[in-house]
């Protein structure tokens, strides 16, 4: 996998414990896990893409209602998957896309010692919501996009499964396992 970002998007206490919870979330934090360790013990880089929302923000006031207020409990990121501090990336946004309006392309373009980031991984929630928006992006601005499919999930297995497909088809996305993602970063 050429010059690999991971982007682990939304995974927020409001996403998996709160109003957006998704039930079946717990399954795919394991699977986060072991690709962040396997990332971090290969400097390989981490994002985190967390909504960061106001209160007037489109997203609360004409679809979700509150959820991941800047500030807030629920807009936290959950233990489990806390960053490390001392080499991950916290990239805060206000809408689906991970890229709208924040600094996610030009700190992709700044690794690798400037020459950027040419594949961005993506795992965390919702597959059919953030993860394809971000995927959308990404794919606009020219990088190789690989979804870890059971690193992501969705309301519903009908919606994750519509989601993957999609992705697939729209964005040339690789969907792998999480094992074949670490499988090919670490060969
Ligand atoms: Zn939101």
């Amino acid at each position: 996998m050429e010059r690999p970002a991971i982007l682990l998007i939304d995974v927020q206490n409001d996403f998996v414990t709160g109003p957006m919870k998704v039930e079946r979330a717990a399954a795919i934090i394991p699977m986060l896990q072991r690709l962040l360790t396997t990332a971090r013990l290969n400097k390989m880089p981490v994002v985190y893409c967390v909504d960061s929302h106001y209160p007037q923000d489109a997203e609360v006031t004409m679809k979700w209602g509150k959820h991941a207020i800047k500030g807030t409990v629920g807009a936290q990121i959950i233990p489990e998957l806390k960053p490390d501090e001392t080499k991950d990336y916290v990239v805060e946004k206000r809408t689906y896309s991970g890229f709208f309006e924040t600094g996610l392309d030009p700190l992709l373009r700044s690794f690798y010692k400037g020459e950027g980031a040419r594949t961005v991984v993506l795992g965390g929630l919702h597959t059919q919501l953030c993860i394809r928006h971000t995927a959308a992006d990404a794919f606009f601005r020219g990088y190789r996009v690989v979804v870890a499919k059971d690193g992501v999930e969705a309301f519903t297995k009908e919606e994750q499964e519509q989601a993957l497909k999609y992705l697939e088809y729209v964005y040339g996305a690789r969907v792998l396992n999480v094992d074949e993602v670490i499988w090919e970063l670490v060969r």
